[in-house]
């Protein structure tokens, strides 16, 4: 008979999930407590995958050999706990698609900074006509893509969610952006077990994987001298010279130097597509991994250059009469603000605000009083930003929707100035997501 696989979640990992495991023989059942999308629910009848919608039945559910968690439900919600005392295996998406591919695999977690650096470590492998797939948290899920293409390579965006349900999965090649606290809520409001889970994308490394280590990261430091890595660690500095293997940044010429397996790549950073500290991190550690998988010096550089990153990610929207306008509407954590504060030349309108997660704002402190003229708050609830900012900036008002933030900020910006939209917060109090905010922000920067 064969074994059953039962997977909680109809989403995008979920669905795929459920489709490689019907293609591989088992008998799958996928049930999902909340609605299920109509997009999903035709992948689910085209591949006569049985399902159920709006409920858990625990009679279909805990008979199965192995469950497959989405990254979007908790661990400790009752009916993973009722499996779990019955000992079924709980795991995660990518850990089961692991199984089905030969596939090189590139992993990227890390606080901040996971798309991007994945984004354009898929697009150098793209370019140099790898054959590779972009999955984890981005677009279609791995599971989807291991079940319908045949790649060499995968670079996944992989989530601490994601960690969580990983075992025996072993990815060749890693990468950790950074740690900031976040997603505590998940993580029993500790620190520790956040930073632990991250740690999960080098499980079973030996010499022979790679682990690409931010070592200018004081959490990152800490828990590699305490804890024994088994892996090959290749550090990465901006503020240190690696002088063997790893990259940096040599400060006096502005140049980048990546130096894998004694093959030497530099560039200044003025070459790179992505400006700001942050994304010099972000393509030190691109330029790595695909060297790692040995894409050409000169690809890579081609790419590190020609590279465009993707929406709501400091993306210039418009200039308005001298005034620049930047969408960052994807920082919804205090720690990406600074990075995009951090990158500003000019003066600086912040639009700042929404759904507080535990929010720190005296990390920022420093960085608003030295370039930052004006706050606009966006959110239903700004009692914390007001509290941290209204004696440190000239002026700080209120607003409930894109378009009033936008005209609050065409008022007070001169030429010369930057507006910002880097809201340190996430959006579901005003708007759907973080894209639709991004989206209404340009669309009122674009009617003024
Ligand atoms: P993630 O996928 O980890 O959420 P993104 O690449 O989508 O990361 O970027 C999220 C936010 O973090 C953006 O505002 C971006 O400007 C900022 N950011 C990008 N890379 C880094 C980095 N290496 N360190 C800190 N902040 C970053």
């Amino acid at each position: 008979m064969s074994k059953r696989v039962v997977i909680l979640g109809g989403g995008e990992s979920g669905v795929g999930a459920a489709i490689l495991a019907v293609t591989k023989g088992y008998d799958t059942f996928l049930s999902d407590k909340s609605e299920i999308i109509p997009k999903y629910l035709n992948k689910l009848n085209e591949y006569s995958i049985d399902y159920e919608n709006k409920k858990h039945s625990t009679s279909k559910i805990l008979n199965a050999d192995i469950i497959i968690k989405s990254p979007g439900i908790p661990d400790n919600v009752d009916i993973v706990n009722q499996a779990k005392k019955l000992k079924i295996p709980v795991i995660s998406e990518i850990e089961f698609a692991a199984n089905y591919t030969k596939a090189e695999l590139i992993g990227i977690t890390g606080s901040n900074g996971k798309t991007t650096t994945s984004l354009l470590t898929h697009h150098i492998l793209n370019k140099a006509n790898y054959n590779v797939g972009l999955a984890g948290n981005i677009g279609q899920s791995f599971a989807y893509q291991v079940a319908t293409t045949n790649r060499d390579y995968y670079v996944l965006e992989i989530s601490s969610y994601q960690l969580d349900g990983m075992f025996d999965t072993k990815i060749n090649h890693a990468l950790i952006t950074n740690i900031t606290p976040d997603h505590l809520d998940r993580y029993d409001y500790k620190f520790e077990n956040y930073i632990a889970s991250k740690f999960r994308i080098l499980n079973n490394h030996t010499k022979t994987e790679n682990f690409i280590c931010n070592i200018d990261d004081p959490v990152i430091e800490a828990f590699i001298e305490k804890n024994r890595i088994g892996s090959t660690i290749i550090p990465m500095s901006i503020k240190k010279k690696i002088s063997n293997h790893g990259a940096w940044l040599d400060n006096e010429k502005q140049q980048i130097n990546i130096n894998i397996n004694q093959n030497l790549i530099n560039m200044t950073i003025e070459e790179l597509a992505l400006q700001g500290k942050h994304n010099v991190y972000n393509s030190m550690a691109a330029g790595m991994l695909s060297k790692l998988v040995d894409v050409r010096k000169e690809s890579i550089r081609e790419s590190l250059m020609d590279f465009r990153n993707a929406e709501h990610r400091l993306e210039f929207v418009a200039k308005v009469h001298g005034v620049e306008y930047i969408n960052d509407s994807k920082a919804t954590n205090v720690n990406s603000v600074w990075y995009a504060l951090e990158s500003m030349r000019n003066p600086v309108v912040l639009i700042l605000g929404g759904v507080d997660k535990g929010n720190d704002y005296s990390e920022i402190l420093d960085l608003v009083k030295d370039k930052v003229k004006a706050i606009i708050c966006l959110g239903k609830d700004n009692s914390k930003i007001l509290e941290a900012f209204t004696s440190h900036v000239e002026m700080i008002m209120e607003s409930t929707s894109a378009s009033e933030a936008v005209n609050l900020a065409y008022k007070v910006a001169k030429k010369g100035d930057t507006v910002l939209l880097s809201p340190a917060c996430a959006s579901f109090d005003l708007f759907e997501n973080y894209e639709d905010r991004g989206q209404q922000f340009k669309q009122a920067v674009r009617a003024l």
